[in-house]
């Protein structure tokens, strides 16, 4: 491939290079601390080596010796739980540890598939994600203040914006609790009202479960789409910003308006929109069309298909002008 695919396997021997580091670290500190601990794993690696020069020589003879040094080797391990027990060390606190367990920070997993957390680099990369990851620091469950939503009473409605907000926010978390189930949302109602937001939530919650998503404007996937079919073919992470349009965990299309349906990204939004359905991928739409205008702006089946699997979720209330704060 190229050299910002090259890059991205740098990273990961980089992270490789740093897990064995912090060990030698923990390891280091936790010595200092228990100098048993440092005399214990001595011996056991002695008596290991030990074992495997008695099997090497003559397995037969060195049955009786194999069973004492065997002996001698579990009483140490013991020896050791008890020293880390006591002083509160977890088990595996000496042992590698990995940003991605799934791949032990290789980008593969054991069976040599790709990893979910290559894909999500890939995806990253290809889509020019990095810009907005650092905004979901900021944008997500955690920081979330439902008293900037009136509490008043609106005229049209059974409920204030505060409390259709509150909703929102238990959808929106259930959604990502029972995830992966194949649900898909639209937020719809106008802009300002929080449907980006809840949008960022949810995707950097999912990105911390170690999932991928995609999370775009209409724009930048018809972007991917047309140098997919036009001007950029063959280039690998045109390739994977394609494939991945159709098989990330999530796919999050933000503010889908007017401007973009054309007969070109209306055949293609409608064959990934039913393509995930069909696989069970969760998608979220946000959108300030209204619902009753989806078919005249894109099409009937587009339409169809959102109100047959999507969870139509309502926005309204008065503009509170916070998503850019
Ligand atoms: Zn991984």
């Amino acid at each position: 491939m190229n050299s910002a695919y090259q890059e991205i396997m740098e990273s990961y021997r980089r992270q490789q290079e740093m897990n064995k580091q912090s060990r030698k670290q923990r390891k280091t500190e936790l010595y200092a601390k228990i100098p048993r601990l440092a005399e214990v794993d001595l011996k056991m690696s002695v008596l290991g080596s030990g074992i495997s020069q008695a099997l090497l020589k003559s397995p037969k003879d060195s049955e009786k010796l194999l069973k004492e040094l065997k002996k001698e080797l579990d009483a140490l391990k013991r020896e050791k739980a008890v020293l880390m027990t006591d002083h509160g060390v977890p088990m595996n606190y000496l042992e590698l540890h990995y940003n991605c367990e799934k791949c032990s920070d290789t980008g593969f997993t054991q069976t040599n598939q790709r990893c979910s957390c290559l894909t999500q680099k890939l995806i990253s990369k290809a889509y020019e994600m990095s810009g907005i990851e650092q905004q979901l620091e900021k944008q997500n469950f955690s920081h979330f203040d439902l008293k900037v939503f009136s509490n008043a009473a609106l005229p049209k409605e059974k409920h204030s914006q505060r409390n259709n907000m509150m909703r929102i926010l238990a959808e929106a978390e259930t959604f990502v609790k029972s995830f992966p189930a194949g649900k898909n949302l639209l937020f719809y109602g106008s802009s300002g009202l929080g449907k980006t937001y809840m949008c960022n939530c949810i995707a950097k919650a999912l990105l911390d479960e170690g999932y991928s998503v995609i999370y775009q404007t209409p724009f930048s996937i018809i972007n991917i789409l047309e140098k997919k079919t036009f001007s950029d073919k063959d280039n690998p992470f045109v390739q994977v910003a394609y494939e991945q349009l159709f098989e990330s965990d999530l796919l999050i299309i933000d503010d889908l308006g007017t401007e973009t349906a054309n007969t070109f990204t209306i055949s293609e939004f409608y064959n990934i929109i039913n393509a995930r359905i069909l696989k069970e991928k969760s998608t979220i739409i946000s959108t300030n069309i209204k619902l009753s205008e989806i078919s005249s702006f894109y099409n009937d089946r587009i339409d169809s298909r959102l109100k047959g699997h999507y969870e139509i979720i309502r926005f309204y209330g008065p503009d509170v002008r916070w998503e850019n704060k």
